[in-house]
């Protein structure tokens, strides 16, 4: 069943001309049933603004409004894309707005209304790093209320990795320290035009109310960052420029100083931060 009135994506694609380009990690979504899943995985957004990164020719985009988000405004920097876009803007009046530009040098907030909720097929080149930027605000809780985002699956499994696996660092810790991560679908290469080398997921991160620990975020970022350079090493050398009596710290905070960063759980990574911020 159509999800909408609109063309289908093919016939979008072919009427703008719009070849995908790999320096702008364009591998686009054309079946309209699959990104009205990933919509719906983002929870009921009809109370919602939502802010959608590189809509490409709109197939996300048309997934989300025709799952009912209230408002939609969507960066994109290839202007390629934006007589597509144009035609979705008509087709759902007041309801989308499409800024042209990089979405890492735009402030959303000028132009969004709370609650907000962040959904997108992220171009893979910037995808950690907008995370990241979303993941580490000046003040929490963050001004959106959920993530669901696409990754490459590698990244994915970065996000929710447990303690122990290969896969466990620092982006796992800060997205697990003040969200509740998912994953919530797995798509093969196939299910993009064109395929890319790598499956994807989709991962669903959910802002807590509050940290799971206390810390103070840059002091645990600069402990996650430091621990993680060097991952291979015992924490007691990994750390050494954390703190002259490291060793002692990572003992208060209930850490070997000869385990390395990826037996470290959350807690304890916390626990460490709260101890070097009370040193200094
Ligand atoms: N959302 C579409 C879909 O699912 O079919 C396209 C996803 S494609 C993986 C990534 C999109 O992000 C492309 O349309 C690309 O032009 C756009 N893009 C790449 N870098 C960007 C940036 N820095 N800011 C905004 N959009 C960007």
């Amino acid at each position: 069943m159509a999800i909408d009135e609109l063309p289908p994506l093919r016939e979008v694609i072919a009427a703008h001309g719009l070849s995908a380009r790999k320096a702008l990690g364009q591998n686009f979504l054309l079946d309209l049933n699959l990104t009205a899943k990933i919509a719906r995985n983002a929870g009921d957004l009809s109370g919602f603004d939502v802010l959608e990164v590189g809509p490409g020719p709109g197939g996300l985009t048309r997934g989300l409004l025709a799952e009912g988000a209230r408002r939609v405004l969507a960066i994109e920097k290839d202007p390629r894309c934006l007589p597509a876009l144009e035609e979705i803007a008509e087709h759902y009046p007041g309801r989308l707005r499409v800024i042209e530009g990089d979405a890492l040098d735009i402030d959303p907030l000028e132009h969004l209304t709370p609650p907000i909720a962040i959904a997108a097929n992220l171009p893979y080149n910037v995808g950690t790093e907008l995370l990241v930027r979303w993941l580490t605000p000046e003040t929490w809780p963050p001004f959106w209320t959920s993530l669901t985002l696409m990754f490459q699956r590698e990244v994915a499994e970065r996000i929710v990795a447990e303690p122990g696996s290969k896969a466990y660092g620092r982006l796992a810790v800060l997205a697990q320290w003040r969200t509740d991560a998912r994953i919530v679908m797995s798509l093969p290469p196939g299910a993009f035009t064109p395929p890319p080398k790598v499956s994807s997921a989709v991962v669903r991160l959910t802002a807590l109310p509050e940290p799971k620990f206390p810390a103070n975020p840059k002091v645990l970022e600069r402990v996650v960052a430091m621990a993680f350079n060097q991952r291979r090493k015992m924490l007691r050398s990994a750390l050494k420029g954390l703190h002259p009596d490291v060793e002692d710290l990572l003992k208060s905070a209930g850490i070997s100083p000869t385990d390395r960063a990826e037996q470290v759980a959350l807690e304890q990574f916390c626990a460490l931060a709260r101890a070097v911020e009370a040193e200094s």
